[in-house]
């Protein structure tokens, strides 16, 4: 089931019906009220969200999904007619999956859909997986951090930046590849996002947070 939060019906009912033609179950809701009904009802595999609605906005209202314990992990495509580079990185900042600006083809929506569906579905495949470096643990189907026992409470993008690391010890990973890996791909070379995420990150994981080495002009890196 795919959630299209939209107010403007003709865009909705298209977004649905061309949803549902590719083979999806989709459902259109008008506002985060409706939205918020819905998720009590049932959990859907991925919400779009547009950015622009009535009452609360769509930042707004992912950052409520990503508090709400049942439906945080959710993947989430905002959807809006901006396109200015700070709506972009406001979007991904606040967990946004992916960002499609309107107006877009039903081709390239399609297209967007199933590769955050995918890359999602990467995800589950590692339920058992654990990583480690030095005192820091990650059980990954469990979607959690532990620094010398204790846990730490990370968002996802935070959780999947420190996996992602991780998972290539001492290499150095450039902040185009974190972008393309973690946000899907690139949008104009904008990796201030990334700086963003791993300062969070390092201050969440406190003396561990030192063991995610700046290589100055090149990226980032755990374990040398
Ligand atoms: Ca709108």
């Amino acid at each position: 089931m795919i959630y299209c939060v939209e107010d403007e019906r003709n865009i909705r009912e298209l977004l649905v019906y061309t949803l549902e033609t590719t083979g999806f179950q989709a459902k259109g809701l008008a506002d985060g009220c409706e939205l918020m009904e819905a998720l009590k009802n049932e959990k859907p595999e991925l919400i779009l969200l547009d950015v622009m609605l009535p009452g609360e906005d769509g930042y707004a209202i992912l950052t409520k999904i990503r508090n709400m314990e049942e439906v945080k992990e959710v993947p989430v495509i905002m959807v809006t007619a901006k396109d200015a580079e700070f709506d972009k990185v406001r979007g991904l900042e606040s967990g946004a999956d992916d960002y499609i600006t309107k107006p877009f083809g039903m081709m390239e929506f399609v297209a967007r859909v199933k590769a955050v569906l995918r890359r999602c579905g990467q995800n589950k495949k590692n339920e058992d997986k654990m990583l480690s470096y030095g005192e820091l643990c990650m059980l990954v189907g469990r979607h959690e951090v532990r620094c010398r026992g204790c846990k730490v409470e990370l968002t996802r993008k935070e959780f999947e930046l420190l996996k992602y690391l991780l998972e290539n010890k001492g290499i150095v990973l450039t902040r185009n590849q974190i972008l393309c890996k973690i946000w899907g791909y690139d949008f104009d070379g904008e990796t201030r996002t990334v700086d963003v995420h791993v300062r969070t990150l390092r201050q969440k994981l406190g003396e561990e947070g030192n063991l995610i080495e700046t290589i100055r002009g090149v990226g980032y890196r755990i374990g040398g």
